[in-house]
C-alpha cells in the first residue's frame, strides 16, 4: 500500500466534518491490495449497504474502491445507484449525487479508458507473442518470396515468382557481386521490386523510381533468416501502450521458430552468404543517426520529414518533407527545409523548458502532499502518546494486583482472572501502538503516478550527451511547419 491508512482516514474525516455528514462506520482493508473486491472490510461494507444501513460511501480516490477499474465502473454506474447509495471519491472529484449525465465523472472515465487501453494492449501483446511462439505468422505484409497460406493466414507458403528472384539474389552474391551491382543488374533487367509487388495498384502514380532496386533491399533479403524456413518475429515493438513509438528490439527478444515453413534457400548457402556480407563497411550503410530521426513530421501535410545526409561543401544537413520530395512535380507540399542542427537546438531547448515546467508543477504538488503528510503525522503522534499512557496504566494495574495478591487482599482465583484480562488488554494496545508506529514510518508515495515520467525527465535534464531512446520516451512527435512554427507533442501532460 503506497499511502498509509491513517492519512486516508484523516483526509476523509476532515471531509466528513466539513460537509456535516454522519459516519456510520469506517471500513478498512489494511494489508489487502485494491486489486480485487474480495476484501473483508469491503465485504462488510457491501453487507451494510444491502441491509440499508448506509446511503453514502466515501473513499479518498477511486483506486481505493478497487484497482480493477472496470469493476469499479460497475459499482459506480450500477451497484451504488441501484442501492440508492451516493458515492464520493474526494480527490477525484467524483460525486454520483450530482447530475449524473454531466458531472465530474470525467476523470474517472479517463482513468478507466486508460486502464482499459493498457489492459487490452497487454492482452493483445501476450496473445500475439503466444502465437509467435507457436510458429504462427502474425505480421501484416509477408516477407518477399512468401504469401499467406489461403487456408491458414498464420502460415506462410512460397510465392514461386518471387522465390525465383530471391534465389537469384543469393546466387549473385555467391558469384561475388556487391549489393550495388546486384541491385543495378536487377533494375536493368526490369525485375519487379518488392515495392512494386506490394503496392501494385499504386505504382502507376509514380513510375520513375519505382522499379529501382536498392542496395539496402538486397542486403535485407540476403540476411533474412525467413528464407531458410525459420520464422523470426517480434523484431520491433511499441514502447508502451501510451507511447506509440516503435523501437527495434534486441536480437535476444526475437521470437524464432526454426524450420517452421518451407525454405527458399539452403541453410549452407545462407551461412556461406552471411560470411560474405560486409559488416556495415560501405559508406552508404554507415548513415549518420540523428537525435530526432523518425520524430519529425510535416505540420502541413502530415507526412514524415527526412533529414538529408551532410553536404560536402558546408557539412550541413537539411530537413525535407517526404511528401514534397516524392511528388515534387505535382507540388503537393512544400520543401520544409531547415538547417537540421539549428532546428535540433531549438527543439531541444524548447523540450527542456517544457520538462522544467512539468518538474516544477510536480514539485509544488508534492510539497502539498508532504504538508498533508506532516499534518496527519501530528495526529498519529497524539494517538501514539495516548496509547503509550494506556499501556503504562495497564502495567501499573498489573503491578497492583500482584501486590494485592501478595497481601492476600484477593484470592488466587481472582488474581488469575484479572491478570488474564489485563494482559489481554495490554497485548491489544501494544499491537495498536506497533501498527500505528509502522504507519507513521510509511511515507507517502503519491508520486508513483508520474514517477516514471519524472524519472525520464530528470535523466534527460541531467544528461550531458543526449540520448535518442530517452527523447523517444518524452516526445511523441514533432511537427514542422513551412512558416517555421514548431509543435512538440510530448508523452506527458504539458503544463
Ligand atoms: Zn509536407
Amino acid at each position: 500500500m503506497s499511502e498509509s491508512i491513517t492519512n486516508q482516514k484523516s483526509l476523509l474525516l476532515q471531509y466528513v466534518e466539513e460537509n456535516n455528514l454522519r459516519v456510520y462506520d469506517i471500513y478498512i482493508d489494511d494489508g489487502y491490495s485494491g486489486t480485487n473486491f474480495d476484501r473483508p472490510g469491503f465485504n462488510r461494507l457491501l453487507k451494510d449497504i444491502e441491509l440499508g444501513k448506509i446511503n453514502m460511501v466515501i473513499t479518498k480516490d477511486m483506486s481505493r474502491l478497487g484497482r480493477d477499474y472496470i469493476g469499479t465502473g460497475n459499482f459506480i454506474e450500477k451497484y451504488f445507484p441501484e442501492h440508492n447509495v451516493r458515492y464520493i471519491a474526494v480527490t477525484d472529484n467524483v460525486d454520483t449525487f450530482l447530475d449524473s449525465s454531466n458531472n465530474d465523472i470525467a476523470p474517472f472515465k479517463a482513468i478507466m479508458n486508460d486502464m482499459y487501453a493498457k489492459d487490452i494492449s497487454k492482452k493483445i501483446k501476450s496473445s500475439l507473442k503466444a502465437k509467435m511462439k507457436e510458429g504462427k505468422w502474425v505480421g501484416g505484409r509477408t516477407p518477399f518470396g512468401y504469401d499467406k497460406d489461403p487456408n491458414d493466414k498464420n502460415h506462410l507458403v512460397i510465392n514461386k515468382e518471387q522465390a525465383v528472384i530471391v534465389k537469384r539474389i543469393f546466387n549473385m552474391c555467391l558469384d561475388g557481386l556487391s549489393f550495388y551491382k546486384i541491385a543495378k543488374q536487377l533494375t536493368s533487367e526490369k525485375i519487379k521490386t518488392p515495392a512494386q509487388y506490394y503496392s501494385f495498384e499504386w505504382k502507376s502514380h509514380y513510375n520513375l523510381r519505382y522499379g529501382t532496386w536498392h542496395s539496402k533491399t538486397i542486403r535485407d533479403i540476403l540476411t533474412n533468416r525467413m528464407y531458410i524456413g525459420d520464422l523470426v518475429q517480434n523484431k520491433r515493438s511499441k514502447v508502451n501502450y501510451k507511447v506509440k513509438k516503435i523501437v527495434n528490439n534486441n536480437t535476444n527478444d526475437y521470437i524464432v521458430v526454426e524450420n517452421n515453413h518451407e525454405a527458399i534457400i539452403d541453410r549452407e548457402i545462407f551461412y556461406e552468404v552471411q560470411k560474405r556480407i560486409p559488416k556495415n563497411k560501405g559508406r552508404n550503410e554507415k548513415k549518420e543517426k540523428h537525435l530526432l530521426d523518425g520524430l519529425l513530421y510535416c505540420g502541413d501535410c502530415g507526412h514524415r520529414i527526412s533529414i538529408t545526409s551532410r553536404r560536402k561543401k558546408d557539412n550541413r544537413c537539411y530537413t525535407i518533407c517526404n511528401y514534397y520530395r516524392t511528388y515534387m512535380r505535382e507540388r503537393l507540399c512544400t520543401t520544409h527545409s531547415n538547417n537540421y542542427d539549428e532546428l535540433e537546438k531549438i527543439i531541444i531547448n524548447s523540450l527542456i523548458e517544457t520538462c522544467l515546467n512539468y518538474i516544477n508543477k510536480d514539485k509544488i504538488k508534492n510539497d502539498v502532499l508532504l504538508n498533508l503528510d506532516e499534518m496527519s503525522k501530528d495526529d498519529d503522534k497524539k494517538e501514539l502518546d495516548t496509547l503509550n499512557d494506556d499501556i503504562k496504566q495497564i502495567n501499573n494495574n498489573l503491578d497492583d494486583i500482584y501486590i494485592d495478591k501478595l497481601n492476600d487482599r484477593i484470592t488466587e482465583e481472582q488474581f488469575k482472572r484479572v491478570k488474564i484480562k489485563l494482559e489481554n488488554e495490554l497485548s491489544i494496545k501494544q499491537k495498536k501502538y506497533d501498527d500505528l508506529n509502522d504507519d507513521v514510518d510509511d511515507t507517502i508515495d503519491e508520486k508513483s503516478k508520474n514517477k516514471i515520467i519524472v524519472e525520464y525527465i530528470n535523466k534527460f535534464l541531467s544528461m550531458k550527451e543526449l540520448d535518442r531512446e530517452l527523447i523517444i520516451n518524452l516526445v511523441d512527435r514533432i511537427e514542422i511547419f513551412e512558416d517555421k512554427n514548431i509543435n512538440i507533442i510530448v508523452t506527458f501532460d504539458k503544463v
